[in-house]
């Protein structure tokens, strides 16, 4: 079953919010579990993972702690049913704009365009910045984005019989032309600056057997210009090297060019910043705004490495520093494989064996 969303606008009131869903975000989300605390998770993203998700879903991770390899995408699946139990509320495709004190100390987060929280304590766990696709900069074009402009293919079947234009060259660029190819759009015209991709070995063979069959076209250009009528765009312009034009009529534009981590929002916050990083305190991960903590790629401090394992190391003594605030009183540490406590939390204490003793 897909996690519980909730995107209706509004103010919503919370012990913990996180900003970003990447592994750490969803990690500090089980941290917080085991402390009695629920949270919501707020990402720019349509879906969980961050960078593991977007720029390597199919690697293989090697250095993460009992598994000796997972791709990005098979660690993203873990953490989310790790922290399941929890029941965590996503909220999806939405950017946290702006973050601000109240008068009673808890801390006022607005989304771009979604919901707003008044929240205890604040996990900022936005790894190298809010993912954004990166689009053409052609004056107008972004009235289409969602609808006849989109940045990602999701369901390759929808455009059978259209005309579709890919920009890019890249392996989602790629797929996605042969995807459609395969969807039997009416036509694939793919349109890169060069010749030459940036994909996997397999996928360019593919792209380049499609061609050769005349089941897909490539033009070495930029798309420079569009013509819209009746609210629908008709045609794009195609700049070639050799500054000659085309221009193709479509239905459909997909541009693929990558996405780009933006800080944006974030540097208004009033947060300390080095060098695009938050610095915390390495005992807590409080930033220098009291009951906002910094965790993941996001944060800096004296022998910090951007690696996943410092990260969860990072959530776990946030989520007891968050917890000894709420609580105002020191938080005993308890054991998953001893606490009944915990085991009930995590909805295991029939299956759980004999408690261990207490250290
Ligand atoms: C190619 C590659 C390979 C890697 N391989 C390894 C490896 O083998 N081992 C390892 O340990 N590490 C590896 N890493 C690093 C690892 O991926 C990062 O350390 C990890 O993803 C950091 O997780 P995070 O949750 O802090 O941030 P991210 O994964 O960057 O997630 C942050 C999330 O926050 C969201 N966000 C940011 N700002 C906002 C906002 N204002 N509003 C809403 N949402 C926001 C973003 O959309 C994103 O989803 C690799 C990195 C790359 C690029």
């Amino acid at each position: 079953m897909p996690p519980p969303t909730h995107n209706s606008p509004g103010v919503i009131e919370t012990d913990a919010l996180i900003v970003g869903a990447g592994p750490i975000g969803l990690f500090q989300v089980f941290q917080l579990g085991l402390l009695g605390i629920r949270a919501h998770v707020v990402d720019a993203l349509p879906h969980a993972g961050g960078q593991c998700i977007e720029l390597y879903p199919d690697k293989a991770i090697y250095d993460i702690p009992a598994l000796p390899s997972c791709t990005g995408q098979e660690l993203t699946e873990r953490l989310l049913a790790q922290s399941a139990p929890f029941a965590p509320t996503f909220h999806w495709g939405q950017e946290v704009s702006a973050l601000q004190q109240n008068t009673d100390g808890r801390w006022a987060v607005g989304t771009r365009n979604g919901p707003h929280f008044v929240a205890r304590n604040v996990f900022i766990a936005a790894g190298v910045g809010a993912f954004q696709a990166r689009s053409l900069s052609l004056d107008g074009l972004q009235q289409f984005a969602g609808t006849q402009l989109l940045h990602r293919l999701a369901e390759p079947a929808r455009h059978q019989g259209q005309r579709v234009v890919i920009v890019g060259g890249n392996e989602a660029a790629l797929e996605a032309a042969i995807a459609l190819v395969a969807a039997r759009a009416q036509q694939v015209l793919l349109v890169h600056r060069r010749d030459v991709f940036q994909a996997e070995p397999g996928t360019i063979a593919q792209v380049q057997a499609l061609r050769e069959a005349g089941h897909l076209h490539f033009i070495a250009g930029q798309v420079t210009g569009f013509e819209a009528t009746a609210g629908r765009l008709q045609q794009v312009h195609i700049t070639h090297g050799d500054a000659q034009n085309t221009t193709v009529p479509l239905d459909q534009l997909l541009v693929c060019l990558g996405l780009s981590p933006k800080l944006g929002p974030l540097t208004g916050w009033g947060l300390a910043l080095e060098r695009k990083q938050v610095p915390v305190n390495p005992a807590t991960f409080e930033t220098c705004l009291p009951g906002v903590y910094a965790v993941g790629d996001i944060n800096t401090y004296p022998g910090k490495r951007k690696l996943i394992v410092s990260g969860l190391h990072e959530a776990t003594l946030a989520a007891y520093a968050a917890a000894e605030r709420l609580r105002g009183a020191p938080v005993q540490l308890q054991y998953t494989s001893a606490s009944q406590h915990l085991q009930r939390l995590l909805g295991v204490a029939d299956e759980a064996t004999t408690p261990a003793p207490a250290i």
